[in-house]
């Protein structure tokens, strides 16, 4: 590997840097995961989880990737054959599917364009179609992060309550949390799902399920086999602080300082600043000419942005440019969208003059593709950033 003086850029949408803090935190010895000390960590971590949740009820921890709780929320709660409707954001709701399905379960798999949300009307509209309650459970990703698509999922539970259906609410919030307003319980959802190097600002290799009362009962007689994603053995251990296995300690050292960052910041205003840090990176693709995937500006992601590169042009060989010289990762298309779009990360630990390296970096790179832009986009971003510093009303927004 070439030696590269200063700082990677790491602006993939998750994994996301993780603050010399955090990284503190890990660095401490391995202690017992069944001694006396260990339980003040347990519950530390599940309290602050469930602040960030927003939610009273139970969540667990698992050492593993997002896709790990993505398996734990559909094995605990459904059984074999069960009908599952889920939405086609893009390729995360579409692995999310296949993962369904490998388990021998029946997702019904709503079509979407890859350019906005979870369509309400049309989840109502399927459930009222389904008088016998076949469907157990509608699952929808939170923020599709292969878009930066952000799916309304308050108006998904109204729509399942207009349809006086009993299906259980899942939801992928892997890419938002910590990042994005979410409110398990204020939004009626059963089971969260969320996972560690996104938002969360930690290192890959935790993942969450926040559980509702509902949920929990369904578990009761669901029959798909499951052992390691047990939420029941899970739940018993954590009550007292442990795990029914040796968890991820160091991970859970970070996670306790993550958790202590975010409530010095506060949630609202970890909110408004990506707020603000997407806003001011869409200012600078349209400076650029460019466009955002996003159609619905209540759509918007707050994590990333998806930018389409124009016909003709690869997005990737941008994205190669970018490494190869200003030492700068961004997120390739993803499924249908390869080559297509790049996507700026600007989630987790993450401020503003980082933002307009990441941007400066990108707009460097293209010009060094020779795709045709305006070298605007950099001004467009610093003069709306320079706006919300000098009005507190736009700070917050
Ligand atoms: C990253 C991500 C996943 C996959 O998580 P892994 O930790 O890679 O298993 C799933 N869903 C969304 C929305 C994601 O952003």
């Amino acid at each position: 590997m070439n030696y590269r003086a200063g700082r990677h850029f790491l602006q993939i949408p998750g994994p996301t840097n993780v603050p010399d803090r955090v990284l503190r935190a890990i660095d401490f010895p391995t202690m017992d995961h069944r001694g006396p000390d260990f339980a003040e960590l347990g519950k530390a971590v599940i309290a602050g989880m469930k602040e960030v949740f927003k939610t009273t009820a139970e969540v667990v921890i698992y050492p593993a990737s997002g896709t790990g709780a993505w398996e734990a929320a559909l094995v605990n709660a459904l059984s074999p054959g069960d009908a599952v409707l889920m939405y086609e954001t893009g390729h995360f709701a579409t692995l999310w599917q296949k993962l369904a399905t490998r388990l021998g379960l029946a997702p019904d798999f709503l079509p979407g364009d890859w350019r906005s949300g979870a369509d309400p009307r049309k989840i109502e509209e399927r459930l009222r179609a389904d008088p016998q309650h076949r469907i157990k459970a509608v699952c929808v990703v939170h923020n599709e992060t292969s878009t930066g698509v952000v799916s309304r999922i308050a108006e998904v539970r109204k729509a399942i309550d207009a349809a006086k259906h009993p299906a259980l609410l899942m939801v992928d919030t892997i890419s938002s949390l910590a990042s994005i307003d979410y409110r398990h319980d204020e939004w009626g959802v059963d089971v969260t799902v969320a996972g560690s190097q996104k938002g969360l600002m930690l290192p890959p290799g935790l993942s969450f399920n926040a559980i509702s009362g509902k949920a929990l009962d369904a578990a009761k007689s669901a029959k798909l086999p499951r052992s390691y994603w047990a939420w029941d053995d899970m739940l018993a251990s954590g009550k007292s602080g442990y795990f029914p296995y040796t968890p991820a300690t160091n991970l859970l050292y970070g996670l306790r300082e993550a958790l202590e960052m975010l409530r010095e910041e506060g949630l609202d205003k970890v909110f408004a600043r990506h707020a603000r840090h997407a806003e001011a990176t869409r200012c600078a693709v349209r400076a650029w000419g460019l466009e955002v995937l996003a159609t619905n500006p209540a759509e918007f992601s707050g994590s990333l942005t998806a930018v389409l590169v124009p016909a003709g042009v690869n997005a990737d060989q941008v994205r190669k440019l970018i490494l190869d010289h200003f030492d700068m990762s961004l997120g390739t298309g993803l499924g249908k969208l390869a080559g297509k779009v790049f996507r700026i990360g600007h989630l987790g630990y993450f401020n503003d003059l980082m933002l307009i390296g990441t941007l400066a970096g990108c707009e460097m790179g293209l010009e060094l593709a020779g795709v045709p832009v305006k070298k605007d986009g950099v001004q467009a971003a610093m003069s709306y950033l320079a706006s919300c510093a000098r009005t507190p009303a736009r700070q917050a927004a």
